[in-house]
């Protein structure tokens, strides 16, 4: 084994890098220290380097699990192209041809064994890798172990089994995901002992974040893209529906688009992502089983059409703009009936957990498209870093800050509102129904809990409903209104709300991004 400060010139030999990117030098130095090690780098960081180059510098095998079989054998080729004997083994290998390289493996001919979680269950595989000399266990997406995680694979739950199978090999953990959530289930899951814990800033500089509020997507799209000439990039919509008719909008528009999701035959599939990575198409649509390990440097822009299930698959599906760290942009594109329409799907879920937690990610997303704070603070403060730049100088809020109007008089109402529904008895109300009240809305509900009787029935007349149902919330986000969550998440007056009331503090709230008539129209 050599150390560390040898790596170098095996960097340059089979890589052609002059230099190490932050972290991974340290990574290093704890692998070849035969230290359990944690990292967790953003996309494009250099994770795959941490555990390849070390693999060269000591003696024996590593094996690295990994959840693509679709792209083992690019890396795999990829390191034979750099003169690394490496190989991969899954269920796409003719028989003859496993037998050849688990031959070639317990000879001691391979640096890197790429593996498929499967392959683990299958027979008496454990024992075989025991007959090899393996000297390091690499989990490349170490998140797929989390059910916390966005990429939930069973499999990789069989990964304690290699472990106790292998007692004393170092095992390196790699993903991009760090809620501490996911970090706590990697680290137990995978029994860590002692770990080196790596976690770099998932600050994304060249990233510029924007938000609009959504109207017709379609046409937003063909102008955002038309204004970029011969730049690539990636559209996001919820359904494979929608992929396709966005895809064809952008044809029909001229610009040569392809659409990218579960539901198409695993050729066309294939031939769709080649041509998105050949430069043949500009844009590729697709539902969000598109980008995991996609490696397209170039990638300059990420559109949200629809509202993404969660931060974190929004931060990693952004994520894949910029690689190569020139400027890229990520456009969101929200409107409100996006969280409804979420709302509706998990209402079909039967699980509750599983049913509460996809619910507070949603409303997390939503506070997130809905805010006037610096998007850069809102996705960095998700993952446990706190940002403290007065202007990131690359995101819509930050670049342009919104007006700001004197609430003060709406906010006593809607406070005072809730008061007065909680003083007539009965359940809490949410703030839709808070919102019609105000309003002097006939609805069935209003009428049916006799809220018409209320001194407060009616005193918002000049909003209506759904601008009664956007000032909430920014006062829920502003911590005046106590949301309790469960299924139907219901409003009280928090402490700060009380003092606002009692002391007749002014209230300021920024414009709206979503327009007026939109959301009035959808009331
Ligand atoms: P990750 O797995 O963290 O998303 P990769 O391992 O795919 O990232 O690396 C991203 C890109 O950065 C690859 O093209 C890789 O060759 C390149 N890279 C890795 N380390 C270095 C380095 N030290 N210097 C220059 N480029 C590097
Ligand atoms: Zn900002």
């Amino acid at each position: 084994m050599i150390p560390s400060e040898d790596l170098l010139p095996l960097l340059k030999k089979h890589f052609g890098y002059e230099t190490f990117r932050p972290l991974q030098r340290e990574i290093m130095a704890a692998i070849l220290g035969r230290r359990d090690t944690l990292a967790i780098l953003p996309t494009g960081a250099g994770k795959s380097l941490c555990y390849q180059l070390p693999a060269l510098a000591r003696d024996g095998v590593t094996l690295v699990i990994s959840p693509l079989i679709a792209l083992m054998k690019d890396q795999v080729d990829q390191l034979l192209a750099a003169g690394v004997a490496a190989t991969f083994l899954n269920s796409t290998l003719a028989p003859e041809e496993n037998r050849h390289r688990l031959e070639e493996i317990r000879s001691g001919n391979c640096k890197l064994v790429y593996l498929a979680p499967e392959r683990l269950m299958s027979g008496d595989f454990l024992s075989v890798v025991r007959s090899w000399n393996v000297t390091a266990l690499a989990v490349d997406e170490a998140h797929c172990i989390s059910e916390w995680g966005h990429d939930f694979r069973p499999e990789y739950r069989r990964l304690k089994e290699l472990r106790h199978a292998l007692p004393g090999v170092p095992v390196i953990a790699l993903t991009a995901t760090a809620t501490p959530q996911v970090r706590e289930d990697i680290l137990r899951q995978l029994a860590l002992r002692d770990p080196a814990v790596f976690l770099a800033s998932f600050n994304r500089p060249n990233l510029n974040y924007l938000v609009e509020p959504k109207q017709d997507a379609a046409s937003r799209l063909v102008a955002f893209i038309k204004s970029r000439s011969n730049e690539s990039g990636i559209v996001y919509a919820q359904s494979r529906k929608r992929t396709e008719e966005l895809a064809a909008s952008l044809r029909d528009a001229g610009i040569p688009a392809a659409c990218y999701h579960a539901g198409l035959e695993a050729p066309e599939r294939a031939r769709n992502q080649e041509a998105f990575l050949r430069d043949e198409i500009r844009v590729i649509c697709a539902t969000v089983a598109f980008g995991m390990g996609i490696n397209k440097p170039d990638v300059r822009f990420v559109i949200h059409a629809d509202l993404p299930k969660n931060l974190e698959g929004y931060y990693q599906e952004t994520g894949r703009a910029g690689r190569d760290g020139l400027p890229a942009d990520c456009l969101l594109l929200f409107s409100r009936s996006d969280i409804v329409k979420n709302l509706r799907f998990l209402d079909q879920m039967s699980d509750e957990q599983v049913r509460e937690n996809a619910r507070h990610q949603l409303e997390t997303m939503a506070d997130f498209a809905e805010s006037d704070a610096c998007r850069r603070v809102g996705l960095l403060g998700y993952f446990g870093e706190s940002w403290t730049m007065e202007n990131c100088g690359a995101c819509d809020n930050c670049l342009s800050p919104r007006e700001t109007w004197d609430a003060t008089v709406e906010t006593q109402k809607i406070l005072s509102c809730v008061l007065r529904v909680k003083q007539a008895g009965g359940p809490s109300v949410g703030i839709r129904h808070l919102a019609d009240i105000l309003a002097g809305s006939r609805a069935e509900k209003v009428l049916a809990r006799n809220h018409d009787k209320l001194s407060t029935y009616g005193i918002g007349k000049e909003h209506s409903a759904a601008k009664w149902t956007e000032i909430a919330r920014q006062l829920a986000r502003k911590g005046c209104l106590a949301v309790d969550g469960g299924n139907y998440p219901t409003v009280s007056v928090s402490t700060e709300g009380m003092s606002i009331l009692r002391e007749r503090l002014p209230v300021t709230l920024s414009r709206l991004m979503v327009a007026e008539k939109a959301s009035a129209a959808r009331a």
